[in-house]
């Protein structure tokens, strides 16, 4: 691992992998599994690997429930929670596999909870459905009429996960270079330079995973950004231990659907005992402020500059209002929250903290679902990598590391 490299030198390497957070170094670990002695080079800008949404996230593993059967994120979701299982075990990570269940809070849910089981079936995701009693016997302190259970949904600390690959990828002979921003990429039939502020790579071919920055990447490669990332904040509040027993696993709303992709605000007992409550999502105005009302002119311009930002607010000014309210307000957050575990009270909790989410948005204001991958010849760029791409790294990295292997 190093922070920087040789000033001004031009240094040869197989593949670079743009981007240390959890996909990047998947895609690194995959690439060296699959072609052992590779010369796989992990450019990162930032002074450590997973200091991105890799590391400010609810820290859940999916078992695949939501997603479009057939999309990339039902398939990568469902095996890659498995590989990343088996990943963790073998190199001593914390999982636990707390299970979930989803509440639906009032007959009118019911239909949604049933297309939602009826969805995890087809994903071939293991699910239970379960009334009332049911609901209280997983979940004691849980009001709902009806509910889904997940025995298979576990938590994780992403965080953990990017060090321990960081280590394999080391370890297998490849090379972590931080405090490093990839400032140009320039493909030609031979290879692709990399520019960074003090060496150039010469790679036989890249990939890009940059989250937050992924459009402004893919841009160096001659991509039009038509869909940009928007950026949303997500904020936890953090309920005191003496009440974290509240809650023994994870416990979520019944999804809002109608083309939002967030799940809902939920309570996670996540790896290290902590009971969060969140998150919620609010347009951010920066991409990758340090604190929470960070405001990055740049960031801002290019948000409000792009007609899909204003779209999307017009699709859906009730959701975005409501969602603003209950981040300036914690009584509104948790009178949400009280709709399914009423014995949680305002001062059972803090602010607590927060993630920014990379959000690819199109020029009609839709969200794009699906996480996308663009092929520039030598150049593969992961452009969408929304939630569950943290529990879906390793099947998304085996998927970035075929790829490349078959243009060397
Ligand atoms: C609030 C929130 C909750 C979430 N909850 C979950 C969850 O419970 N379960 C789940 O599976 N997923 C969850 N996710 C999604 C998950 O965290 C992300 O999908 C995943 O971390 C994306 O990984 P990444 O490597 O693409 O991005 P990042 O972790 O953001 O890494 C991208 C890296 O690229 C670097 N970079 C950018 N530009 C450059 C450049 N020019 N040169 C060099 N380096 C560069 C950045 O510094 C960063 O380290 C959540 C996300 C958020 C924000």
């Amino acid at each position: 691992m190093s922070s920087g490299a040789a000033s001004g030198a031009t240094v040869a390497a197989d593949v670079v992998v743009v981007g240390g957070g959890i996909l990047g170094l998947a895609t690194a670990f995959r690439l060296l599994q699959a072609r052992p002695g590779l010369a796989v080079v992990v450019v990162e800008r930032e002074p450590d690997v997973g200091r991105g949404q890799s590391s400010r996230n609810s820290g859940v593993m999916h078992a695949g429930l939501y997603y479009a059967p057939g999309s990339a994120k039902a398939r990568f979701c469902v095996a890659g929670k498995v590989e990343l299982e088996q990943f963790c075990a073998a190199h001593g990570v914390a999982v636990a596999r707390t299970g979930k269940v989803v509440a639906a809070v009032d007959r009118s849910e019911v239909p949604a909870l049933e297309a939602l089981a009826e969805r995890a079936r087809t994903n071939g995701v293991e699910i239970e459905t379960i009334g009332p009693d049911g609901v209280r016997d997983h979940e004691p302190n849980v009001h709902a009429v009806a509910g889904l259970w997940s025995p298979n949904t576990a938590v994780t600390d992403f965080g953990a996960v990017c060090v321990a690959l960081r280590d394999q990828v080391l370890a297998a002979g490849g090379q972590v270079v931080l405090g490093t921003p990839v400032t140009g990429l320039a493909a030609d039939s031979s290879g692709v330079r990399v520019t960074t502020p003090d060496t150039t790579w010469r790679a036989g071919a890249v990939v890009t995973c940059t989250g937050l920055q992924s459009d402004r990447v893919a841009a160096m490669t001659g991509r039009r950004r038509e869909r940009r990332v928007v950026p949303f904040r997500g904020a936890w509040l953090r309920v005191r231990d003496d009440r974290a027993d509240l809650v023994r696993g994870n416990v979520y709303p019944v999804p809002v659907g109608a083309g939002l992709p967030f799940l809902g605000v939920h309570l996670t007992r996540r790896v290290d005992g902590q009971l969060w409550v969140g998150p919620n999502a609010v347009l951010a105005a920066a991409r990758e402020g340090r604190r929470r009302w960070s405001v990055d002119p740049a960031d801002l311009r290019d948000a409000l500059g792009f007609v899909g930002t204003w779209r999307l607010g017009a699709r859906f000014p009730k959701v975005a209002a409501n969602e603003l309210w209950r981040d300036l307000l914690v009584k509104a957050a948790m009178r949400e929250v009280r709709r399914y575990v009423p014995d949680l009270r305002d001062e059972d909790v803090t602010r607590g903290p927060w993630g920014v989410r990379a959000q690819l948005v199109d020029r009609a204001g839709h969200l794009v679902d699906d996480f996308d991958i663009r092929d520039d010849g030598r150049v593969i760029h992961l452009v969408n990598a929304p939630s569950p791409a943290a529990t879906a790294s390793l099947a998304i990295g085996g998927e970035l590391a075929g790829r490349v292997l078959a243009r060397l």
